[in-house]
């Protein structure tokens, strides 16, 4: 496969998730829909899901904040990752004047912008190895408002899950409609900090279809969703039932004296697209 090809393959994919929301996503906001009874919180449901209706109609993006643009990328033994990650910065400077993308990416000290969505150690590029013969590239999208609000906690060591869930809302109550609700969140518990954040951040990456795979897991993420959407903050933060359509936990055995606890929050703007790109150059979206 050559670098043109790839390069296009990465334009398409990073446009894919700048004017796309996935199905599970969709699915989740018609089903909240339905559910939702107070007037003003259907007004916003049925206004955030018309703007994704126009955004894919129109190939324009579902919000003006590009966020920050990660890369998570799988990668068969003997592919050429630095000249990946090169392809990807190449790219998304195109994809940022072609789609077009507001430029996001602003100095840490003086506050300057790239203005190609370019800087240093961004976009957020990660690789793993895979078994299988294709690269498969994630594109994520990370919006700005929601970042804000990601909670870093260190719970006492003796914590059980009602402490994961009190934390939870809290973060929760805390962030108010800042993270343009209803949010998914992306909850990660235990390793240390860093791998509670980097496990938070998987459960963001996960459809919020899916339930963990551990059933003990899978009953925390239908409790704290129920419990976050009793807090009345509601679409926008303007009240109702509907504050989050997902909850996605992660967990990792931990060192006994620490219970290290992470919350991501997305908007309801999930933006992100997976493509496997096969060596002879053709691509396959999921
Ligand atoms: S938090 Fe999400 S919906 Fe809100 S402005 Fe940022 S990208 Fe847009």
């Amino acid at each position: 496969m050559d670098e043109e090809t790839l390069e296009r393959i990465i334009i398409k994919a990073i446009k894919r998730a700048a004017s796309t929301v996935p199905p599970d996503v969709k699915f989740a906001l018609s089903q909240a829909l339905r559910r939702e009874t107070n007037d003003i919180a259907r007004m916003q449901l049925e206004a955030v899901i018309e703007n994704i209706r126009l955004a894919e109609e129109k190939k324009l993006p579902v919000c003006q904040d590009t966020g920050i643009l990660y890369f998570y990328v799988r990668l068969p033994q003997l592919a050429d990752a630095e000249l990946i990650r090169k392809t990807i910065l190449n790219a998304t400077i195109k994809a940022t004047y072609e789609i077009p993308l507001r430029p996001n990416a602003v100095d840490s000290v003086t506050g300057e912008n790239s203005g190609n969505n370019v800087g240093v150690n961004v976009p957020w590029i990660e690789f793993e190895p895979s078994g299988g013969d294709c690269v498969e590239i994630t594109v994520f999208l990370k919006g700005g408002g929601a970042d804000n609000v990601s909670a870093l906690e260190s719970l006492p060591a003796g914590e059980g899950l009602g402490g994961i869930k009190r934390s939870v809302i809290k973060a929760v109550m805390k962030a108010g409609g800042g993270p343009c609700p209803p949010v998914v969140l992306g909850v990660g518990v235990g390793g240390g900090a860093y791998i509670a954040m980097k496990l938070a951040k998987r459960a963001l990456m996960r459809p919020i279809s899916e339930r963990n795979s551990d059933p003990r897991i899978a009953q925390l993420e239908n409790e704290i969703l129920e419990d976050v959407n009793r807090t009345g903050i509601g679409p926008m933060g303007l009240g109702g039932e509907t504050t989050a359509i997902g909850v996605n936990v992660e967990v990792a055995h931990r060192h006994p004296a620490s219970y290290p606890l992470v919350v991501l929050f997305n908007c309801y703007a999930v933006r992100r697209v997976k493509v496997k790109v096969f060596p002879d150059g053709k691509c396959q979206f999921e």
